[in-house]
């Protein structure tokens, strides 16, 4: 309807910078009113096509029709008691499908909290107490959160970090089975990376004092990084041997994002505690801290919890998004995803030498940009394509530790025929 952002949109900027720190910083300033399964219509009347979906968050679609029922009928009864003060069934049904559903059919406990970064600092803590031990390892290119501990957990400076420390101690950064930046090539990069990794952990901090490895089975931020086969199961199995507390912080790749439920089944990995946000609740905000019940009943009574952790409101979207997850078949849908967008891109970089790389699994899709000819990050190209995507009423989302990568996280419902628009616009942007 109008140039992106529009006039209305520019005037509601305006008055965001005489209210709002410039810390928090938006990918493209329009001004949402409405949204639904793949399209986000803003205040000057334009409709973008969405390839982020709020970063992996609606993934059933916004403003589920059956999220939004069951959130205003909640609404209607009560919307807070803090679970610690006057408990509630939703609760317990969402703990009990978590504990169903991730990886593993060992006794399982589960606890709700309210963001990512609340669930990994409370993995961090029970894997401490569970094991008496303190270091953490965690990996190049991670993203973990904001908090003081995630953040130190989280391998990226700027803008991520910068200026924020001291960091909290006791953090230990490995590499990671980078296939695409890989000195050797792809196909050695998965045990030599584990090997290099677990040789450093055994050296420089000694396996016996090691608490708990936290690992994205994809990095989200980082850049959407497959780590080579093999790299997560010797890592899982050096723990296992080692007494570590193996934790898969699967909150950008859960809830059937990848083609899996959890990304960690790809390889059959069964994580001892389990890490989700994200696509959990259709965007209402709830976390989930999932384990081995002998080491998440470990922490004394009173030692876990917060004041909104697992709010009803959120519980109930919990619930309808996994009936939306579970009847609509969306582990499917997500892989259909997949294998539209993966030949077109390759098909792309074919023509583009400046797409060094197409990667990913299933709804969970990446393009690296380099300079011709050469590995050379090429962020100011990824900058620029993600601005011609904008204008054209796509909405992209950039990521990685060079800044030169397109990510791509279309809701799991979105009809065909836009996931195709939004790829002929991708590549109309690549073109020029
Ligand atoms: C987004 C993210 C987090 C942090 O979640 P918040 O809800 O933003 O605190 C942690 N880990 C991963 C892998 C993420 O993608």
């Amino acid at each position: 309807m109008t140039e992106i952002p529009g006039p209305r949109s520019r005037e509601l900027q305006g008055r965001r910078a005489a209210a709002v720190p410039p810390g928090v910083g938006s990918v493209l300033p329009v001004y949402v009113t409405d949204a639904g399964g793949g399209v986000v219509v803003d205040v000057d009347g334009n409709s973008l096509i969405d390839f982020g979906s709020g970063i992996a968050v609606t993934s059933v679609g916004n403003a589920n029709p059956r999220v939004a029922e069951r959130v205003k009928a909640q609404a209607d009864r009560f919307t807070h008691t803090c679970f610690m003060v006057a408990p509630y069934e939703s609760y317990v049904r969402v703990c009990e499908n978590l504990n169903r559903i991730t990886p593993g059919d060992h006794e399982k406990r589960s606890f709700l909290v309210n963001s990512g970064a609340e669930a990994v600092e409370n993995a961090v803590k029970i894997a401490r107490y569970a094991t008496g031990r303190q270091a953490v390892v965690v990996f190049d290119h991670g993203y973990h959160g904001r908090t003081l501990l995630t953040m130190t957990l989280t391998a990226k400076s700027m803008p991520y970090k910068h200026g924020f420390g001291p960091y909290a101690p006791e953090v230990y950064r490995m590499p990671l089975a980078y296939p695409f930046r890989w000195p050797s090539g792809p196909e050695n990069c998965g045990p030599e990376a584990a090997a290099q990794a677990i040789d450093q952990i055994s050296k420089q901090i000694g396996a016996q004092s090691v608490a708990a490895v936290v690992v994205e089975p994809i990095q989200g931020e980082g850049g959407f990084i497959e780590p080579a086969p093999g790299f997560l199961p010797a890592i899982a199995e050096f723990c296992r041997d080692n007494g570590i507390v193996f934790v898969a912080d699967e909150v950008q790749t859960g809830f059937a994002r990848t083609g899996d439920l959890f990304a960690s089944e790809h390889e059959g990995i069964v994580p001892d505690i389990v890490v989700t946000a994200k696509g959990i609740a259709g965007g209402l905000p709830l976390a989930g801290v999932t384990g081995r019940a002998e080491i998440m009943d470990k922490v004394h009574g009173g030692g876990l919890g917060g004041t909104y952790g697992g709010n009803p409101l959120a519980c109930e979207a919990a619930l309808a998004v996994l009936e939306e997850i579970e009847e609509g078949k969306l582990t499917e849908r997500a892989h259909r995803i997949g294998e539209v967008m993966l030949p077109r891109l390759r098909a792309l970089a074919e023509r583009h030498p400046a797409i060094g790389d197409v990667r990913g699994r299933g709804a969970m899709i990446a393009i690296e940009l380099v300079r011709e000819g050469t590995k050379e990050p090429d962020p100011a190209l990824t900058a620029e394509i993600a601005r011609r995507c904008h204008a054209q009423g796509l909405l992209v989302l950039t990521a990685g530790t060079y800044g030169n990568v397109l990510r791509f996280l279309p809701p799991l419902v979105i009809p065909e025929h836009l996931l195709v628009e939004g790829l002929d616009v991708l590549e109309a942007a690549l073109a020029g």
